[in-house]
Order: C-alpha cells, then structure tokens, then sequence
C-alpha cells in the first residue's frame, strides 16, 4: 500500500498543504511545533477512522476557521484509491473514490497503516486498557464489522451499568431488563473476544520474529490472551454462555459495586519474555524492543490477512532509537512505504529517502 498525495485544508496549524509521498521512506523534517504530527495525524486518521491525539474532530479544526478539509489518495493491490474526510460547520462528509460513505466502518479497512508514536512506549508497562486499545485499533482495520460489535458491546455495558447503579441506590429495576442486557453483553463480549483472541495467535510469530532478530536471538517473546474466564472456552457460543452464566450469578455483587465486575473489559494481552511477564520485569531496552516488534508485527497480519503491508509512520520516535535498533527498523521495513518525523534528521536512512522540510504548517519536498 502506498500513499501517493496527501492533502489539508485548515486542519491543525496547517493552511493548505498538497504532499507527494515517494514509494519507500519520506522524513518529514522540522523544528518542533512546526507541523509535522499533525500531518501524520491527518494521514492516520484514514486508517482509524479518528484521530489518534483527541476524540473531537473540533479540536482538528485550524483556530478560527469553519471546518477542515483532508484527503489521501493512494495504491492498492486493486488499482487508484482515494479518500476525503471533512468537518465543516459540525458536519461530517466522508468519501472514498468520490462516492459518500455514511458509517466510519464503510471508511476503514482500505486504507491501512501502523503508526508508532512516543506514548506506545506505555504499551508494555502501562495498563491492559492501552493494550486492548492496541488490539482493538489493529483488528479494526483488518476487519472493519469489529467497529460495529466494539459499539454494540459499549452500548451494551454503558446500559447494564448504569441499571446496576439505579439497585445500588435503591431505585426499582425491572430484573428481566438487566437480564436481558447481560443476554446482550454476553454476546458481544464474546464476538470482540474472539476477534481478539484470534488476532493474538495471529500477531505472536510475527512478534517474537522480531524480537529474537532485535536482541540477535536472545529474547524469547510470548504473548497470550488473558480473560476472567480463562481459555478454556474455545467457541464463540462457549464464551457467551460462560459470560452469561457470569452475568447472571453474581448480580447481587455487581449490584453492590453498581457496575459490571465481568467480561472483556478487564482482558488483557500478556506479553511475556522467557516467561517472565514483561508489565512486572523488564528494561526500558526491551520495553523500546517489544514495542516495536509489536508494531512490525502487526504489519505483518495486516499482510497476511489483506495481501500487502500497510504503510508504517513513525513519530519522532526513529531518532530516539539507537543505531542498533534504528538499523532493524530500517532493515525490517525495507521495500515498504515509510514516513518518518524528525527534528533533527535521522541517520542511516537509505540514500533516495525523501526529505519534506516542514515549517508553520507547510510543507516542501
Ligand atoms: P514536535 O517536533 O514538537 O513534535 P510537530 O512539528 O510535530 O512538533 P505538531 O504537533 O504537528 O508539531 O503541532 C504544530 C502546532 O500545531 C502546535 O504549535 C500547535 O499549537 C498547533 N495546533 C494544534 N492544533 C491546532 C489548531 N486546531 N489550530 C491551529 N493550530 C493548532
Ligand atoms: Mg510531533
């Protein structure tokens, strides 16, 4: 997949701009605040259908102006792509190849790219809610119904919840309402979790690849899927009758809490090398190294399940690397299409490297 021009009207601090992308790696090039994020925020927002920095698309908005306007055109195994997403005037307009789409799952799934920013560093040491929101982004784009059963779930959860609460304050609730909502969360939860489960398996060959090349075979990386229900339920329908059979058992303690206590949720993906869990015991060296091999990894089922790599943008976080680890991303991207951030350039970069000086929201090749 390759990004041939991207281009924004009043988003961020960016006026106008009309980038030409080359095929392998672009380095856009600039001081700090100049732009340059935002420019790989516009982009990513294609594959994830928002934003990665702020859920309001008004935040997107360049101070002062009625709305902003972004479009990326791009190669596909099928041919020419393009897409638009524009906010003016608190309407949304999404298009791809010039026809309207109403739903952001209709957006997603053509466009695909894994991006890396400083804050996925959290990803290893920080909560199971930054690896579920790893997972749940990466499956997204993969499989762009996921959305749609992520949100029934919420809805779902958002409902049960807030009937938990009106008991624990004494209000009178309809008990086949929350019985029926819990039939409801059973069901989703147990959609999301085998989507999740099956994109674990998946993502972890790819991963310890990885990992062994970065550290020259000495890190053994295992990752495993883990849930309040165990894995031993190996269907969809086990895992929903188990959640229900969960939901129904101990309402008085949910009750007491006023929330759900159960359920996907509180899942996690346990990263582990040598079998040490990594969350508890690991150095910032393989906290950088797992990191990235999850990134690299989920480029990798990203082409086993679509055909071909997704395009791979590294914020800032190339130059923080050392040369040894710049290397095997280098190496381990070769042949992909790659668009860099740096403020003060990066080295070792290939000789036909493209080079997009970025100052006050503009941009020259
Ligand atoms: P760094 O190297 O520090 O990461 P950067 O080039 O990546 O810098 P960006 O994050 O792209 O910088 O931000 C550039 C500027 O955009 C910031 O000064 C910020 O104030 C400005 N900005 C953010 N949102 C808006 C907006 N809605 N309207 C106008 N300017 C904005
Ligand atoms: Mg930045």
């Amino acid at each position: 997949m390759i990004i041939r021009r991207f281009a924004a009207e009043n988003f961020r601090n960016i006026k106008k701009c009309d980038i030409e992308l080359s095929d392998g790696v672009n380095v856009l090039l600039g001081d700090n605040a100049q732009g340059k994020t935002n420019a790989v925020e516009g982009i990513y927002l294609f594959a994830r259908g928002r934003s990665f920095r702020t859920s309001s698309d008004g935040d997107l908005i360049k101070f002062g102006e009625p709305g902003f306007r972004l479009s990326l055109e791009y190669l596909d195994k099928t041919g020419k792509q393009s897409l638009e997403y524009a906010y003016i005037d608190g309407k949304r307009l999404r298009k791809k190849n010039g026809y309207k789409v109403t739903r952001v799952s209709e957006m997603i799934g053509g466009f695909r790219a894994v991006i890396f920013y400083p804050d996925n560093l959290g990803l290893i040491k920080g909560g199971p809610e930054e690896r579920r929101a790893f997972l749940d982004v990466a499956i997204a784009q993969c499989h762009p119904e996921y959305l749609g059963y992520y949100n029934y779930w919420r809805r779902a959860q958002t409902e049960r919840n807030c009937l938990l609460k009106f008991i624990q304050s004494g209000m009178p609730v309809d008990r086949r309402e929350l019985d029926s909502w819990s039939a409801s969360l059973a069901e989703y939860s147990s959609f999301i979790q085998m989507y999740r489960r099956e994109y674990v398996e998946r993502l972890s060959a790819p991963a310890a690849d990885f990992m062994a090349d970065i550290s020259s075979g000495h890190e053994n990386m295992t990752l495993t899927y883990s849930s309040d229900i165990g894995e031993e339920f190996d269907t969809r329908e086990a895992v929903r009758d188990e959640y229900y059979r969960i939901f129904r058992s101990d309402t008085e303690h949910e009750a007491a809490a006023g929330t759900t206590l159960y359920g996907i949720g509180r899942d996690d993906l346990v990263v582990s090398v040598d079998g040490v869990r990594m969350r508890s015991f690991s150095s910032q060296g393989q906290q950088r190294s797992a990191v990235l091999s999850l990134k690299l990894a989920e480029g990798e089922v990203c082409r086993m399940t679509s055909g071909e790599y997704p395009v791979f943008l590294f914020d800032d976080v190339l130059s923080e690397l050392d040369s040894a680890r710049r290397d095997f991303v280098m190496r381990r991207t070769a042949g992909k299409q790659v668009i860099i951030t740096s403020c003060s350039g990066v080295e070792g970069l290939p000789a036909d490297a493209r080079v997009i000086r970025t100052r006050g929201g503009e941009f020259t090749a």
